[in-house]
């Protein structure tokens, strides 16, 4: 359940200091919550106590509804099995192995025993012009964003998260950071992940968090002021609420970029790498690959699993106001599908002129639809076509031998 919701919605995440924040004062309502809870510190502090003191308190004031508490240890002797989840943390931006794996070891079997949802994190520092307490308990330095290198290594430093399988990667320029992660890295790591992007450090404002979600952010942390400030926390979630989206019209580039994510992770499993997101109000309500052959199913297609996510995630069977990014053009198969779903904007990257809806089916989409094409076709396009090279050098080809 928390993962289901990590993956598909812009977060709001509020960092608690079981040695700082005053319980007491901090209030919550079923309209004004953060969609998480994080639950930690660089030091200690009785965290079951806590965690069990903020779970009563949450249930009183915001209902059923209350959100997870989620652990964000800063040591092994911070895990405790009242919590709802952990963000199993390797500080990754350090070399320090006690912080990369020694109190991962120490934690796992209590973990593991207590079955929380444990989320698989690399935990990344980035410079935000503050020496901060992990810095100083980890003995380890933040990555530097100010030279092109020291982004390459941001960049690097995540391609090696997902590759290691982590499913969550978090960004953080350090509680009371001078200035957040700018929006240039989010985007950038965005560009070359698919895995949770978590942000946090500095940011203060609904406009930092709106920045930051446009760039790619899918939880955004806030933590610090409130624990000085806890009573503010209420109408700073309804401003939140309020303000629009400022880049509502929001690259589509961005998003075609996690569709391509999404084909890369085809491509991985030796499918034909087609990928897709669905979009609805700047948020992800479903994503999806092409899995025919790993199904062994003919309507595997990206198109159809996002769709299907897509329509758990709302609830229902119809996706209006909602935008589909695929990285080639649908086959006839796909595009009723979209059309049955009534989802009114369709973009897609290449096209097909061997199996695309154009030549079959031009007037299957929804009437009131609008269909923009050539969103970063290049990259769309060579994904393809490497594949399709590659399976001839192999001289294996697909065994459905058609497009996808
Ligand atoms: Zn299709």
């Amino acid at each position: 359940m928390v993962n289901d919701k990590m993956v598909n919605k812009k977060a709001l995440a509020l960092l608690l200091d079981p040695e700082k924040a005053d319980l007491s004062r901090l209030t919550f309502s079923p309209e004004a919550c953060p969609d998480y809870i994080f639950v930690g510190g660089s030091t200690g502090g009785d965290t079951t106590a806590f965690v069990r003191a903020l779970k009563d308190r949450l249930s009183a004031q915001a209902g059923l509804g209350r959100p997870p508490v989620i652990l964000f240890p800063g040591n092994a002797a911070q895990f405790t099995p009242e919590a709802d989840g952990i963000l199993f943390l390797s500080l990754l931006s350090g070399t320090n192995p006690e912080y990369l794996v020694g109190q991962q070891i120490r934690s796992a079997r209590a973990i593991r025993d207590s079955q929380i949802r444990s989320i698989s994190t690399a935990y990344i520092l980035i410079d935000g012009g503050v020496e901060t307490s992990t810095m100083r308990v980890t003995g380890t330095l933040p990555l530097n964003p100010g030279s092109a290198e020291g982004i390459q290594t941001i960049i690097d430093t995540c391609i090696a998260a997902e590759l290691m399988g982590k499913e969550a990667i978090y960004l953080e320029a350090g509680s009371g950071a001078k200035t957040p992660i700018s929006s240039d890295i989010i985007a950038a790591v965005r560009s070359h992940t698919s895995a949770t992007l978590i942000v946090g450090g500095g940011i203060r404002t609904p406009e930092a968090m709106n920045a930051a979600y446009a760039a790619g952010a899918d939880i955004v942390v806030i933590g610090n002021h409130f624990e000085s400030h806890p009573e503010e926390l209420k109408d700073f979630i309804k401003d939140l609420k309020d303000s629009k989206d400022p880049k509502a019209s929001a690259t589509d580039e961005r998003f075609m970029r996690l569709a391509l994510a999404e084909a890369q992770k085809a491509l991985q499993k030796d499918e034909i790498p087609i990928g897709c997101v669905i979009v609805s109000q700047g948020q992800i309500i479903g994503r999806g690959h092409n899995l025919t052959e790993t199904l062994a199913d003919v309507t595997a297609h990206a198109e159809m699993q996002a769709i299907t996510a897509a329509s758990q995630t709302v609830g229902g069977k119809y996706l209006p106001d909602s935008t589909l990014y695929v990285t080639v053009e649908p086959c006839p198969m796909c595009a009723g599908a979209i059309g049955w779903a009534q989802i009114n904007r369709i973009v897609y990257g290449a096209p097909d002129p061997k199996r695309g809806y154009t030549t079959y089916a031009p007037r299957v989409f929804h009437p009131k639809s609008s269909v923009s094409n050539g969103v970063l076709e290049d990259e769309c396009r060579a994904l393809m076509q490497r594949f399709f090279i590659s399976k001839r050098k192999s001289g294996l080809s697909p065994q459905n031998g058609i497009f996808r």
